[in-house]
């Protein structure tokens, strides 16, 4: 008997007892590698001990200070050490307790930086219908994942949504890579155009997609033109890297590898590695300053913002992010993409394998030549967790519709820590 309300009510999970490097032990003394880091949150593993250290040292000094009162030394040595590895132009960062409530944030400084400037009827955002920014009400609102949004569309504000850049899926046939990430870039300027620039106040997009379709990078050129296109409308770019950030694909922030910036930028998982719930909003100069010399007050909050214990985790795990974790992601990375790739890359319902550093996916489908996928109602995405947990693999499979077409993938997102003989 549990009074846990848990959220799959039919689901009755093992126990986690310990965590041990990559692997989970429950109190049956079952172990899994941690395939997914939970939901690529994990990237230290699970029993570091200098993260471990930095937060019992702060719960000894502090566990909490309201930031209505107070600033804390980690929150500021943490904010300073994100700032300085930033791509350019982003020199501010708002901490809340995780991805969804950075997006909410995002939202919301973004509407209030154009009340700011008088640009009152800017309040529509678009975003893609590939796409997934969190569980409240305005993240929902933003992501283009249909089953979430359903039951609650009434409640929620109205955002458009465009293609997204999925090139396995979306390119056509004697069109370049670069030419389809130019023409669904287009996209955003056809509905800009559509709804009046002077109503639009953000473009929403996670620079390589997690969960809603399984790792899946843009192609060339894509960002860079989306960015010109935000540029030239005075719309705001807000990247969402909740869960491809923290040096997940490969740099420390993934936009790194797209040569654009963003005027806000949303990382959340491997920013507390698990270790704590933390989750950040980076933002312009500019838009702080819109704030700063206006209202002075930016009109959101949460009373765990900038909790002192939690940042004192994020630093300990930046730290070892930065001081050469991340450089060990390409070469894994490689390695794990050339091994699925010789394990299941002739399979014949394996339809594609891609991604970035150590957030790769393998997409699932009924026909290869075809690229039919299998009938949602099959459940295969279920099936392959379950099947994988079995056998001690804990990896992330997902189905979704984007455009009328289902698609089941599997999500790998291991600890940067692995061992390359764990890729096995
Ligand atoms: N944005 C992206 C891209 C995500 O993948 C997620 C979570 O999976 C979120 C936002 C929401 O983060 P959280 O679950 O921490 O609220």
């Amino acid at each position: 008997m549990t009074h846990v309300f848990p959220r799959h009510t039919k689901a009755n999970p093992p126990v986690a007892a310990y965590g041990d490097g990559c692997y989970i032990v429950d109190t049956n003394g079952k172990r899994y590698f941690d395939g997914s880091g939970g939901a690529a949150v994990s990237c230290l593993g699970h029993s570091d001990p200098e993260v471990t250290a930095a937060i019992k040292a702060q719960v000894e000094k502090i566990a909490f200070a309201h930031t209505g009162f107070f600033t804390s030394e980690p929150a500021e040595e943490l904010a300073d050490l994100l700032i300085e590895r930033a791509p350019p132009g982003l020199d501010r960062v708002y901490f809340v307790s995780g991805g969804s409530e950075a997006m909410e944030a995002a939202l919301k400084l973004a509407r209030q930086y154009f009340l700011e400037k008088g640009e009152t009827s800017r309040h529509r955002v678009i975003a893609r219908r590939q796409s997934y920014h969190g569980n409240t009400l305005g993240a929902l609102a933003t992501g283009g994942n249909q089953w979430r949004r359903e039951p609650f569309s009434p409640l929620m504000i109205e955002t458009s949504h465009i293609a997204p850049c999925y090139e396995y899926r979306g390119r056509l046939a004697g069109e370049t890579a670069f030419e389809y990430g130019q023409r669904v870039a287009d996209e955003l300027e056809t509905e800009i155009q559509r709804l009046g620039s002077e109503n639009v106040m953000a473009f929403v997009a996670e620079p390589v997609v997690g969960a809603t379709a399984g790792a899946v990078p843009p192609v060339e050129g894509y960002f860079k033109r989306i960015r010109e296109i935000c540029d030239n409308h005075g719309i705001l770019l807000i990247l969402d890297e909740v869960m491809c950030g923290m040096g997940r694909t490969g740099t420390l922030y993934a936009c790194e590898q797209d040569g654009v910036t963003a005027d806000i930028l949303c990382i959340a998982k491997g920013l507390g590695a698990g270790y704590q719930p933390i989750g950040a909003m980076l933002c312009s100069a500019v838009i702080y300053e819109a704030v700063e010399q206006g209202s002075g007050f930016f009109q959101h909050g949460h009373t765990y913002i900038g909790h002192p214990t939690a940042c004192a985790a994020a630093l300990a795990v930046l730290r070892k992010l930065t001081g050469g974790l991340v450089d060990r992601v390409n070469p894994l990375g490689d390695a794990l993409h050339a091994a699925l790739t010789d394990a299941f890359g002739q399979h014949p319902n394996v339809g594609d394998i891609r991604g970035r550093g150590l957030f790769r996916a393998i997409e699932i489908v009924e026909d290869r030549a075809a690229k039919t996928p299998f009938d949602p109602k099959r459940g295969i995405n279920k099936a392959l967790k379950k099947a994988a947990f079995d056998e001690g693999l804990a990896c992330y499979p997902m189905g979704g519709t984007i455009d009328g077409v289902h698609g089941d993938h599997v999500l790998l997102a291991p600890p940067f820590i692995m061992s390359e003989d764990q890729i096995g």
